[in-house]
C-alpha cells in the first residue's frame, strides 16, 4: 500500500475515533461545541497526528516557556549558530546579512502555497453594516476553532485595527466605553486598582475573565458566536523565571485556553493616569498572552506555513508578531493606553527556537523596539 493511501486511511480512522469520543464525551455539552464542528476537528486531528508522527508539525502546547523543538535537519536554518541580537537594529542587520549570504534560501511564505486539507485556505468573510454612529463598518462572520490560515487571522486583525474609532463595530465601541470606565475608576475596590497591588490575587479569576472578554472584543472583534473561551489563573511561580505569564492554548483535549499571570512579579512600567506601573505591566502581559490564545484557538495547525507562522520562536512567529504589533499600536494610538507587549524580548528569549529567518521587509514591518 502506498504511504499516501496508508496516511489517508489512518487519518480518517483517527478522525472518526476523535469524532466518536467527542460525541460521547461530557465535554460536548460543557463547551457548547456542536457535533458538526467536531467531525472536521477530528479529521484535522487525524491529519495532525500523522504530521507529528512524520515530524512535519510540532504543535505549540504552551507558550513563553523554554523549548527544545529544533530538529537536526533544521539546524542549518536555525538561529543556533548566532548569538541573539542585542537590539532590533542588530536583528534587522543579521537578517540582511543572512539573506545576502545565500539569496536562494526563501522564507516558506515565498514557496508555492499548498491547499490545506483541513481548512482549504478559505477566506474569512465580512459583511458591511452600519454602526450606531451611522458609519459603515465591516463585521466578520464567526470564526471556527483551528480552521483558518494563520496569516488570514493576522490580516483580519491588522485591517480591523486600522479603522478609526468612529468606524468600529457597536460591540467594540461598547467594550471600549466599559474599559474606559474601569480605567477612570480610581476607587479602592476598582478592578484595575487592585490589579496594581503587590499581590494581585485580590482580583478574582472571574473578574479577570470579564476583563479578558472586553479585551478580546476590542482587539479581535470576538463575539459569543466565535465561542472562544479563555480561562484565567494566577500563578505564584511563573513557568519561566523571565516570564510574567504564559498561555496554554486550546486543543482537542482542552477546548479552552488558559492564561496565567504571575501574582507577584511585574516589569518596571510607567504609571498611567490612575493606574500604577504594576497594573500597566500586568495589562500588557495579559494582552501578550491573549494574542497567543486568539491565534492558537483559530489558526489551522494543518496548514503548511503553521510552524513558520506560529510555532517557531516559542509561539512568537510572524503571525503572532503581526497581530501583537497591531494590538499594541491600536492600544497606544486609538485608546491612548501605553501598553508594551515585549515583542522583541520574546524573540530574544526564544532565540534558539527560531527555525526560519524572516524576510527583511517582514521583520521591518514588526516595528520592534526595546
Ligand atoms: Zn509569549
Ligand atoms: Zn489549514
Amino acid at each position: 500500500m502506498s504511504p499516501f493511501r496508508m496516511s489517508l486511511i489512518v487519518g480518517i480512522c483517527a478522525g472518526l475515533l476523535v469524532f466518536h469520543v467527542s460525541l460521547t464525551s461530557r465535554h460536548l455539552t460543557i463547551i457548547h461545541i456542536d457535533k458538526y464542528r467536531v467531525l472536521p476537528r477530528g479529521i484535522c486531528m487525524g491529519i495532525l497526528s500523522l504530521s507529528i508522527i512524520k515530524g512535519q508539525i510540532m504543535p505549540p502546547i504552551r507558550t513563553d516557556k523554554p523549548t527544545s523543538r529544533s530538529r537536526p535537519n533544521e539546524i542549518a536554518r536555525s538561529s543556533s549558530r548566532h548569538e541573539p541580537p542585542r537590539t532590533p537594529h542588530e536583528f534587522l542587520y543579521m537578517i540582511k546579512e543572512y539573506h545576502r549570504a545565500d539569496p536562494v534560501k526563501l522564507s516558506q511564505d515565498e514557496t508555492a502555497p499548498r491547499t490545506c486539507k483541513n481548512c482549504g485556505n478559505t477566506d474569512i468573510k465580512t459583511t458591511s453594516v452600519h454602526n450606531t454612529l451611522g458609519n459603515q463598518v465591516d463585521e466578520r462572520t464567526p470564526l471556527l476553532f483551528w480552521h483558518h490560515q494563520a496569516s488570514q487571522l493576522s490580516d483580519l486583525t491588522t485591517n480591523g485595527l486600522k479603522a478609526s474609532r468612529e468606524h468600529l463595530t457597536d460591540s467594540q465601541l461598547k467594550a471600549i466605553d466599559v474599559l474606559n470606565g474601569m480605567i477612570e475608576d480610581h476607587s479602592e475596590q476598582a478592578v484595575l486598582q487592585r490589579l496594581g497591588h503587590q499581590d494581585a490575587r485580590s482580583v478574582k479569576g472571574w473578574e479577570m475573565e470579564r476583563l479578558i472578554i472586553l479585551l478580546t472584543t476590542i482587539f479581535f472583534q470576538t463575539t459569543p458566536w466565535d465561542r472562544m473561551e479563555v480561562r484565567f489563573d494566577w500563578s505564584d511561580q511563573p513557568s519561566d523565571p523571565g516570564s510574567m505569564g504564559d498561555c496554554t492554548c486550546a486543543g482537542p483535549d482542552q477546548p479552552y485556553a488558559v492564561v496565567r499571570l504571575s501574582a507577584s512579579e511585574f516589569r518596571p512600567f510607567q504609571n498611567f493616569r490612575h493606574l500604577s506601573g504594576r497594573a500597566m505591566s500586568r495589562l500588557s502581559t495579559l494582552l501578550h498572552e491573549l494574542v497567543h490564545a486568539y491565534v492558537g484557538y483559530y489558526a489551522c495547525p494543518c496548514c503548511s506555513s503553521y510552524r513558520e507562522d506560529l510555532v517557531q520562536l516559542g509561539g512568537h512567529g510572524r503571525v503572532w508578531q503581526r497581530v501583537a504589533r497591531s494590538v499594541e499600536r491600536f492600544a497606544n494610538d486609538t485608546l491612548g493606553l501605553p501598553i508594551d507587549l515585549c515583542r522583541f524580548e520574546a524573540i530574544v528569549n526564544n532565540w534558539d527556537d527560531m527555525l526560519f529567518w524572516p524576510m527583511e521587509d517582514e521583520a521591518e514591518g514588526w516595528e520592534l523596539v526595546c
